[in-house]
């Protein structure tokens, strides 16, 4: 027999899977090996058996060494079918689904013998030590020692398990309402089903009962979550109702914990695995349902290489194929079909609210309303905030603003000669950092001291425009008598900041939390009153097809924070498009029309979800190199049934790159990305395109 196997190696050039010889140990698909290549050794893994090879047997070698720990084949497959799908490698998808790296920690463990005790002659300590076992040894190991010499303990290493942090939360038995209980009965029948529900409708007991379901029949579960930091809430009330049966699943997991949950989930001794997008690579067994919770949250869209979506793998391991044709179909036929999809959110992507069966929660558990929105129009401010933002702060005692601009201003210019200050690796402005006395590009970190005059002229007038929450923080600490509170990458970049910040606010007895998108993520804190969007227009303005799915989600979002307990609560949305249909859409809390307007408009401009989007990326130091490498690839792309080709288009230079860029529309999804493969593939391999890199996105976010 022969093993097929895929060397774990990042370069593009290498085609395997390569031919090996079977060692004496056991292997099998899924199997982690060490095999020699070329001088060096890597890891590999095995995606076939075959009866014979083309190797000639001077030339075939053995693996030198079979890891413990392998993949289930479901994941091999899986890989493999990422590596196509998003026009990457298998071996670089492989990587994404392998077990962490470790071993199981284990300790010396003391239990009593059969030997009686009555006529030995021990002292009080040795009694009192007896009495407490079975223990792990720990400290005592030594007088233990003494006994296991006299026959009377046994002392054996057991394996021991790195718990990560439990965060229970209280878990109220609840009763189904009628619409969750008519969700749960259709989600019963298998399938894929979009949950949509306001924030506190009741979707995360919707998603309890159906994980408790799914075990039941002797199922396994998965749940995603955006990020644990964020989503404590979501995680602590699985862990509540479910106890050890749930493996959490996060980066920030030390490495032994992460090894141990893997470890449990892939044995079977934990059934439920939640954690960010990565954890739809979870080695649960007998697999029965996935639950995507903030179905729309962008965190689901990996950046790495192969760039997968978790919604789209997760439909992938639902139903065995990426368009999810049998599970989509299976609420229709009405019979249980294989896995269930359950990917709720308030917010749902136009995509969603198209492809999958809907189930709503149409109110708040308890009829509580959702905040009323106030829209307040800035056209022709001078301050960042409103007079009657200004006002509401000053009578609220707990509030969240959000702006989604770091820092303190986004740009400066001189007043004199009009010189504008930009990375010297990207063609992006840079953004001032005033407490670290810096001026630092958000897409590549370079960072330079804060100018005291303009090099171009002299002048000393060097104006600061635009706010971001460092200011935005100064401001409300200046004005207002409360603490204020910044939640934003710069002042969370310590391990535990986001919870500890979080936790802060929510024990103090009046405060204001003031940051990014980070603050209208679940939490949960029951005396907000007051939610402000400091500036709708910052998503509002992005170019890009989603920027009215993102603003729409955010305002929402925001309002799904605000209001949450007994005095009620209510949104301002600062904004200089008060009119804009989708600003307005979020003013009456209209999901569902402004999902049906973005649907009309994505339909006439042939988006998503009408057509699939490839972009890809050709990037240099050389400019010009970038653009012929971009050209090549359009007119080879154009060639694909269906498909249409927009660009080259130049992109912004990054980290010092020349960029330019192809946007593929396509209808065949399958034809365009393998037309897409081949394109790259070719250009890649041509002498004049050495220095470019390309970079495919696949449902580019
Ligand atoms: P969502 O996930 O939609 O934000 P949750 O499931 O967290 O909503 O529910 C919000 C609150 O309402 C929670 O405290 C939950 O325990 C409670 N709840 C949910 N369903 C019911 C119900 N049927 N009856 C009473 N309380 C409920
Ligand atoms: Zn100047
Ligand atoms: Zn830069």
């Amino acid at each position: 027999m022969i093993a097929r196997v895929h060397p774990l190696t990042t370069t593009r050039r290498l085609a395997g899977p390569f031919d090996y010889a079977l060692p004496d140990a056991p292997v099998g698909v899924g199997s982690i090996v060490r095999v020699p290549f070329g001088h060096q050794a890597l890891d590999g893994v095995v995606v076939d058996l075959a009866d014979t090879t083309d190797v000639p047997p001077d030339r075939l070698v053995t693996p030198t060494a079979v890891r413990d720990d392998s993949l289930p084949p479901e994941l091999v497959r899986l890989a493999l079918w990422m590596a196509d799908e998003y026009c990457s490698t298998p071996a670089r998808a492989l990587s994404l689904v392998l077990p962490p790296r470790g071993r199981p920690r284990t300790e010396l463990w003391a239990a009593r013998t059969d030997a009686p005790l009555d006529g030995k002659r021990l002292t009080d300590g040795q009694r009192a030590l007896l009495g407490d076992l079975p223990r792990a040894a720990g400290r005592d190991l030594a007088a233990l020692r003494r006994l296991e010499a006299r026959g009377l303990v046994a002392i054996e290493p057991r394996g021991r398990r790195r718990a990560p942090l439990t965060l229970p939360r209280p878990d109220p038995v609840v009763v189904p309402n009628a619409e969750q209980q008519a969700a749960l009965d259709s989600i019963a029948r298998g399938g894929a089903w979009l949950l949509h529900g306001v924030t506190g409708s009741g979707k995360t007991e919707v998603y309890l009962r159906a994980a408790a379901a799914a075990l039941q029949r002797g199922e396994g579960v998965i749940v995603l979550v955006p990020e644990i930091a964020l989503t404590p809430q979501t995680v602590g009330r699985f862990q509540a109702r479910f106890g050890d049966t749930v493996a959490v699943l996060h980066s920030a997991l030390g490495e032994g914990e992460r090894y141990d949950e893997w470890r449990r989930l892939r044995a079977g001794e934990a059934r439920v695995a939640i954690g960010p997008r990565s954890a739809v690579f979870a080695p649960v067994r007998e697999l029965g349902l996935i639950v995507i919770d903030e179905e729309h949250d962008a965190s689901y869209k990996h950046e790495g290489d192969p760039r997968y979506d978790a919604r789209h793998v997760a439909e992938w391991r639902v139903s065995g194929d990426a368009h999810g044709g049998r599970a989509r179909d299976a609420h229709r036929s009405g019979a249980r079909s294989g896995r269930t999809l359950v990917c709720g959110s308030a917010t749902p992507r136009p995509e969603a609210w198209h492809r999958l069966a809907r189930l709503t929660l149409s109110e708040r558990v308890g009829s509580r309303p959702l905040p009323p929105v106030q829209v307040l129009d800035m056209r022709g401010a001078r301050h960042p905030l409103h007079p009657e933002t200004r006002r509401a702060l000053g009578s609220e005692r707990k509030a969240i603003l959000l702006l989604n601009r770091r820092g303190w201003s986004n740009f400066l210019a001189c007043r004199a000669c009009g010189k504008a200050w930009e990375c010297p690796q990207c063609d992006v402005a840079l953004v001032l950092h005033r407490a670290e006395r810096a001026i630092a590009c958000h897409h590549c970190g370079h960072r330079e001291p804060v100018p005291e005059r303009c090099d171009a002229c002299g002048s000393p007038a060097v104006a600061r425009h635009g706010a971001g929450t460092e200011r935005l923080e100064a401001e409300l600490n200046a004005a207002l008598d409360v603490p204020v509170f910044r939640l934003d990458a710069d002042t969370t970049a310590a391990k535990d900041a986001v919870p500890a910040l979080l936790d802060r606010f929510a024990s103090a007895p009046a405060g204001l939390l003031v940051g990014t998108q980070m603050v209208a993520k679940g939490h949960d804190f029951p005396d907000v009153t007051l939610g402000v969007v400091v500036d709708a227009d910052a998503t509002l303005r992005f170019p890009d097809f989603r920027a009215e799915e993102r603003t729409f989600g955010l305002i929402e979002q925001l309002a799904g924070r605000a209001g949450r307990g007994p005095r009620g609560g209510r949104v301002l949305v600062q904004t200089t498009a008060p009119d804009a249909a989708t600003i307005v859409a979020a003013a009456s809390h209209d999901a569902r029309g402004f999902v049906a307007g973005e649907l009309e408009r994505r339909r006439a401009l042939d988006y998503p979800p009408f057509a699939d989007l490839i972009r890809i990326v050709c990037s240099a130091t050389q400019a010009g190199a970038p653009r012929a490498a971009a050209g090549e690839i359009a007119e080879r792309a154009a060639g694909a049934p269906g498909a249409a080709v927009l660009g080259p288009a130049p992109l912004f230079r990054l980290r010092g790159r020349h960029r330019s860029q192809v946007v593929v529309k396509a209808h065949d999804r399958a034809a365009a990305v393998a037309a897409v493969r081949d394109a790259v593939a070719q250009a890649a391999g041509r002498r004049e395109h050495r220095a470019v890199a390309f970079s495919v996105d696949v449902d580019p976010q």
